[in-house]
């Protein structure tokens, strides 16, 4: 059985045709610049090679679409003979508020609940939607499964998603912790319980999915019971560009300091504070780290606060769930910043977590218990995987 996984963001794409007999990826790619005149890219990664057309004007997520067909079924540099081999399409979708606990096969009814959810996620959902209605319009009788990177997190209990505001912003406007990277926080855990010989139901753990957008979250008995993002991305740790948790009034303060509007500040939280805001240098943590090598206290200083709130929400998690059997570092940063990871562990020896430092300085990218051989706490290093469990909810559901 093969299933194509597509990612589509406002401007861009990106998919992966599985063959899921072996859970093996036969080809992938991406594109960007969609609808904004020209200049675009199709990266295609198939047969151990890497293909690019360049300057393409990709006018819609249709013409993107039509363009991942023509290449999987390229005479030279295809990988299946007709579109009719792609059994299933799994689409990646950013908010399934309260409707979606679980991923599901897209119906016409699913689409229109689907848009009822834009308002909780006007950057996302409206793209995420976009490429399905491309898919359908390009191939009309493969079935659809949506899978939500909110879903895991519906299990949390009440007093972690309800904030402390009136009760009626959650009655009337379904204002609540929702958590993301759901997708990855699934894997990552079910690995874990995987490598460590146990059921998911014996484990306590932390998983910290740090990456552009990062997010910690508590899973009990493989079950999400609290995580760190919000009712948007924006909560919780200080990211790549987004502020994380901050004091509220702050908003009020600097608006009429700084004479902002309400979207001059969203995009002053969303798209330039986090360690960009606070270092001046960028928010690749490639660059902080070669930038506090040479003695830029501010680029330090933004290591700090991050490693720091990981520390932090570990620590906080474990209390919640009365102890922790493991933490989880995944995500670009996660599975490959060997600083990141010793500085957000270091002192919590306590909790019976002990790193081995010369062991986790060498990983990068590879699945990998770094935690001392006496640590009662494992430390794990798990690359996530994403568009796999798209792939997998998507066999399953359009079997
Ligand atoms: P996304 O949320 O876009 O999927 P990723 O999980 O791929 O992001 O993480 C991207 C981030 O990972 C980069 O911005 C960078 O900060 C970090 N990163 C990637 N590779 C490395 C590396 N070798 N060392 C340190 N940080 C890295």
């Amino acid at each position: 059985m093969k299933v194509l996984v597509i990612n589509a963001g406002s401007s861009s794409m990106k998919y992966q045709l599985f063959d899921m007999d072996n859970e093996q990826v036969i080809a992938k790619g991406g594109m960007d610049r969609i609808g904004l005149g020209g200049g675009s890219e199709h990266k295609y990664v198939a047969n151990g090679e890497t293909y690019k057309d360049t300057d393409l004007d990709i006018p819609n997520h249709e013409d993107a679409i039509q363009r991942v067909l023509n290449k999987l079924t390229d005479a030279t540099v295809g990988v299946i003979k007709s579109m009719d081999e792609i059994d299933a399409v799994g689409h990646r979708v950013v908010h399934g508020g309260e409707k979606f606990a679980c991923s599901v096969k897209i119906t016409d009814e699913v689409v229109s609940v689907m848009e009822s959810l834009i308002d909780l996620a006007p950057l996302h959902n409206p793209a995420n939607l976009q490429g399905i209605a491309a898919c359908k319009a390009v191939m009309p009788n493969t079935p659809m499964v949506g899978v939500f990177d909110t879903a895991f997190h519906q299990t949390m209990p009440a007093r972690s998603y309800i904030y402390g505001i009136p009760y009626e912003a959650y009655e009337d406007h379904q204002v609540r912790r929702y958590g993301f990277h759901g997708s990855s926080h699934k894997f990552v855990s079910q690995r874990c319980a995987e490598i460590l010989g146990k059921k998911p139901e014996e484990l306590n753990i932390v998983s910290c999915h740090l990456g552009n957008g990062s997010s910690v979250a508590a899973i009990q008995g493989g079950k999400c019971v609290d995580t760190t993002m919000g009712l948007t991305p924006l909560e919780g740790l200080p990211m790549g560009t987004r502020c994380g948790n901050i004091d509220p009034a702050i908003i009020r303060f600097l608006m009429n300091k700084y004479n902002m509007t309400i979207d001059e500040m969203d995009a002053y939280l969303n798209k330039k504070s986090g360690v960009l805001g606070v270092s001046g240098v960028g928010s690749d943590f490639r660059d902080l780290s070669a930038a506090a090598e040479q003695g830029n206290m501010r680029a330090q200083l933004a290591l700090d606060i991050f490693t720091y709130n990981v520390k932090k929400f570990i620590g906080a998690y474990a209390a919640a769930m009365g102890g922790v059997d493991a933490i989880i570092f995944t995500a670009g940063i996660g599975e490959n910043d060997d600083y990141v990871r010793a500085e957000s562990v270091k002192g919590l020896e306590f909790l019976g977590a002990k790193m081995n430092f010369d062991l986790n300085k060498t990983i990068h990218g590879k699945e990998t218990i770094v935690s001392t051989d006496d640590s009662s706490v494992k430390i794990i290093v798990i690359p996530t995987n994403e568009e796999l469990v798209i792939a997998r909810d998507t066999k399953e559901l359009s079997k």
